[in-house]
């Protein structure tokens, strides 16, 4: 899961320094360790420098260079150690590489170039594609040892390869994302696109079984499989840098949580076609399925009781327990896959299984270009723009404007709909202000050292205490649980001291009253409830109270709850864009 970074061709023979600030930009993709391999340009020689740690504060003593190729480490095989850091050198300093994934038979490899006397310096799956390669180029260009290796490698991995004596880049990709950059005579690669920005918007996303060979002068794009070249048409995208950049604030989540003014809004101007082409397939449909993990796995049972709204039955899954049941699809399922990398390997897995048995998906992502796009019959790209800090925010309620769209187009009224998310987009802006954001500190400061956190809501609220749950897990590290209103009485109750935090979850629907009775409830064996409502009550001991907005209440409210997470994550000293253990998109199973 780690940030793969490479440049060719910088202009002022700045290539590390290039790919350290390349790296800052991907750090949220793994921040075990980091490391940078650059061609000097006095004399030709691999210079690397690596270590233990997050790359953020880092500087670089790299000589100068034109060619560089960068890494930030979500480790997987071998400790958190400089030794293990990427990139990896074979024997002869001539081979360097970068990797993300998991080279799943990297033991029998190793075994066989242990006996060819190969010597290694690390605990990684990562350091055989060295070995591997030095031992083809004796007798083969670059270009086919890179390939001819990499397609002896099990598993989902992506790999960037550096030869120090010819000065080329080869890549290629199986499941783990690379995009290549085509800035003005010069190219770059990396996981995703935010860090070649600066210099270019014209972008090639490889597909699986794709590779790219970089030169000073030339960027080709090749079969794996064939070796052949393939056509190479870079598509120029709308992402601006300053979606990339904090812009003043301190850290990318709050940013993030603020952008939501603008992203949500903008969501409903996106996919009109898309939706409506969908809705028709729903007609047809007598399945409908939604899957996801994680945060987008909310957005799956919230867009349930969107579509039980319109009176269309429908089932969420966990991606990750899909297998079991993707027996029941066919040919008149229609199945979301919802992910904001798209490249998610659980959720990748679950649409392939339904596609296979005839499943029509449809791919609800934010990032452009990934894997699940690619499998998808109909992709609707939610347009939030690069999301960078680990926890998901603005793409979370841009996932759920679009859900909300696709429901109400099953009965003809997208075109409400589009006035409902974009008046929500006013509303936000109204009430997403200094003082909401100071109302939550102060909330915050009297909730920093809980040990737990209790947070209830019904119907769509549910998902939304789920969601809530989670921020407050993911930036603050405190225990948050979540459950349905329902569920207290069955259990829950014994958790529930004088002072416990409880936060009650609602809006202003037909759950009302039944959220204020599990309010109560809570409240009588000492709970302190906070209410995230559109309402206030008596039974609540603080309110926030956030916009009426019909079911997209949930937006608002899962706002509230991503600022708390955020406050929390601040007053505990935690770092609220890179919490401990995560990392972004999760590729591997
Ligand atoms: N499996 C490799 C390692 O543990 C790469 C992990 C990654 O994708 O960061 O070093």
């Amino acid at each position: 899961m780690c940030g793969i970074f490479a440049v060719v061709n910088d202009p002022d023979h700045h290539a590390a320094q290039t790919t350290l600030d390349g790296l800052k930009k991907l750090e949220y993709r793994g921040y075990d360790s980091w490391g940078i391999a650059v061609v000097e340009h006095k004399n030709g020689t691999l210079a690397i420098e690596k270590h233990i740690g997050k790359i953020g504060g880092a500087t670089t003593a790299l000589p100068a260079g034109d060619i560089a190729i960068g890494h930030t480490r979500w480790a997987t095989h071998g400790g958190v150690t400089d030794g293990n850091a990427h990139p990896h050198v074979d024997c002869s300093g001539r081979i360097v590489v970068i990797h993300n994934g998991i080279v799943e038979n990297y033991q029998e490899l190793k075994q066989m170039l242990l006996r060819r006397h190969h010597r290694f310096t690390s605990e990684t799956d990562t350091e055989v594609i060295a070995h591997l390669i030095e031992d083809r180029v004796k007798s083969e260009s670059v270009e086919t040892a890179v390939l001819g290796v990499f397609k002896n490698l099990a598993g989902s991995n992506a790999i960037v390869v550096l030869d120090a004596k010819t000065n080329t880049i080869v890549a290629c990709r199986n499941g783990s994302p690379l995009a290549a950059g085509v800035g003005k005579g010069q190219f770059f690669l990396a996981s995703d696109v935010t860090p070649f920005l600066k210099f270019t918007r014209d972008v090639v996303f490889l597909a699986d079984g794709e590779a790219v060979i970089l030169t000073a002068t030339k960027l080709r794009l090749l079969d794996i499989k064939t070796g052949k070249d393939k056509r190479l048409t870079p598509r120029r995208l709308d992402w601006k840098l300053e979606d990339a950049e904090k812009g003043g604030y301190p850290h990318f989540l709050l940013k993030e949580i603020m952008d939501q003014v603008t992203t949500v809004p903008k969501t409903a101007l996106i996919n009109r076609n898309e939706i409506a082409h969908v809705a028709r397939r729903l007609e047809r449909a007598d399945r409908i399925v939604f899957t996801a993990c994680g945060t987008a796995s909310y957005c799956a049972l919230a867009a349930t009781y969107f579509f039980s709204g319109v009176g269309r039955e429908t089932k969420s899954y966990g991606a990750y327990e899909y297998t079991p049941f993707s027996g029941f699809a066919g040919k008149k399922t229609v199945l979301f896959a919802i992910s904001q990398s798209g490249e998610t390997a659980d959720t990748l897995i679950a649409a392939r299984n339904a596609k296979a048995r005839g499943a029509y998906v449809v791919a609800v992502v934010n990032a452009r270009g990934s894997a699940l796009e690619r499998l998808a019959d109909t992709t609707l790209p939610v347009g939030s723009g690069p999301e960078i800090a680990v926890v998901s925010t603005k793409a979370f309620t841009s996932q759920l404007a679009t859900m909300y769209l696709v429901s109400r187009a099953c009965t003809g009224n997208y075109a409400r709909a589009v006035r409902e998310v974009q008046d929500l987009g006013k509303t936000l802006r109204r009430w997403q202000t200094k003082k909401l954001r100071h109302d939550v500190l102060d909330l915050a400061k009297t909730l920093m050292n809980q040990e737990d956190i209790y947070i209830v809501g019904k119907h769509v609220s549910y998902p939304a205490a789920l969601e809530v749950a989670l921020k407050i897990k993911e930036s603050s590290y405190i225990h948050a649980e979540p459950f349905a209103a329902g569920e207290l009485k069955h259990g829950v109750l014994t958790l529930i001291q004088k002072g416990t935090p409880c936060i009650a979850i609602g809006a202003n629907d037909e759950t009302r009253l039944e959220l204020l009775s599990s309010a109560a409830e809570l409240r009588a064996r000492g709970g302190t409830i906070i209410g995230i409502t559109p309402f206030t009550s008596a039974e609540f001991d603080v309110t926030v109270k956030t916009p009426d907005a019909g079911p997209l209440t949930i937006i608002p409210n899962v706002i509230v709850g991503q600022l708390l997470g955020y406050y929390l994550g601040i007053g505990r000293g935690t770092d609220p864009d890179k919490p401990r253990n995560l990392a972004k998109s999760v590729t591997v199973k």
